[in-house]
Formats: structure tokens, C-alpha cells, sequence
């Protein structure tokens, strides 16, 4: 079977953006609004000839009640049934305290997890992505899921984590 990969952050960063760059397709809904992607969405890609399982979801936020806990719910469903992780932070805006409570989520669930710094449009963007060293998740990837710039050198990191 298919190795199965939960693709996960804050809303807005960028993962449904990412899912379809992935793909080649635009299959995952992409909105400016935050929280469009509800619920655990699954897509069949593939990589160099090796299929793989992405689940799309809907985010977190850290003060999350009603539909925000219920759609932060999905993703950790998502977490635990993967067999990796790719945690999404936007670079431009830096490492937030829903990103550090993320990130000790990420740790409990004990999965390997692979850390994208999106929204690096440019070289100018690199040194943004390295802030994100301070999130403990060991090197951040720099990556425009927009433009696909880096993408391809993730996908292989992700394949080999898997
Ligand atoms: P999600 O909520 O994490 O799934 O985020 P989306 O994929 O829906 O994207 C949220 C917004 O960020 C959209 O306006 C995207 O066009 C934009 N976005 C996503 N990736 C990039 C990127 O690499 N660079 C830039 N500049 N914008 C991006
Ligand atoms: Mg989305």
C-alpha cells in the first residue's frame, strides 16, 4: 500500500496549495480565507514512480472552540494515521505560538516529521526560513508551493522518510 503522508500547520500556509503542486493538479481548495479545508482530505500522487497518500487538513489554532476544535481534531486523526508528517509554516511570518504548540503535538505522536518553510518565493526568503531552525524540528525546507521552487528536492526528502 501507499505510504501515507498528513500534511499539516496553521491555516493560510499554504497546504492545500502545496497538496496541488504535488499533484499537478488543482484539486485541494486554496483560499485566501483561513479554514476552507474542513475536514481529512485524501489524494493519491505519485513520486518518481512511487505512489503515496496525501491527506490534506484543515489546520490548527491554538484557541480553538467549536468548528476551529473540530477541524483541529481532523488533523490530529490525520497525524496518527499517517506514516509521516510534513508540518507547513509560513516563512514570512515566522514561528508563532500555534506553531510551538504544534510542534509538541508532533512530538507526542511520535511520527517522523519533515518541516516546510513556504512561501520562499525568492533567495530573499532563505533567511526567514532558517529563523524556523528555532522550532526544533531540525532543518527547515525551503519551499514556494505557489511557484514550486524547492519542491522537488522536499518530495525527495519526503519519500526517503518514508
Ligand atoms: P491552507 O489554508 O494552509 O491550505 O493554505 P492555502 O493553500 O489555501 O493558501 C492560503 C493562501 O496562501 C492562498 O492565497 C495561497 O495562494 C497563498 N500561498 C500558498 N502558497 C504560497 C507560496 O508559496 N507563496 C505565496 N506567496 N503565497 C502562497
Ligand atoms: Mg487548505
Amino acid at each position: 500500500p501507499a505510504p501515507v503522508l498528513a500534511i499539516v500547520g496553521r491555516p493560510n500556509v499554504g497546504k492545500s496549495t502545496l497538496v496541488n503542486r504535488i499533484l499537478g493538479r488543482r484539486e485541494a481548495v486554496v483560499e485566501d480565507v483561513p479554514g476552507v479545508t474542513r475536514d481529512r482530505v485524501s489524494y493519491h500522487a505519485e513520486w518518481n514512480g512511487r505512489p503515496l497518500t496525501l491527506v490534506d487538513t484543515g489546520g490548527w489554532d491554538i484557541d480553538s472552540r467549536g468548528m476551529a476544535s473540530r477541524i483541529a481534531e481532523q488533523a490530529e486523526i490525520a497525524v496518527r494515521m499517517a506514516d509521516g508528517v510534513v508540518f507547513v509554516v509560513d516563512a514570512t511570518t515566522g514561528p508563532t505560538a500555534t506553531d510551538e504548540h504544534v510542534v509538541r503535538m508532533l512530538r507526542r505522536s511520535g511520527k517522523p516529521v519533515l518541516l516546510a518553510a513556504n512561501k520562499v518565493d525568492d533567495e530573499r526568503g532563505e533567511l526567514m526560513a532558517a529563523e524556523l531552525w528555532s522550532l526544533g524540528l531540525g532543518e527547515p525546507h525551503p519551499i514556494s508551493a505557489m511557484h514550486g521552487r524547492g519542491v522537488a528536492d522536499f518530495l525527495d526528502a519526503i519519500m526517503e522518510m518514508l
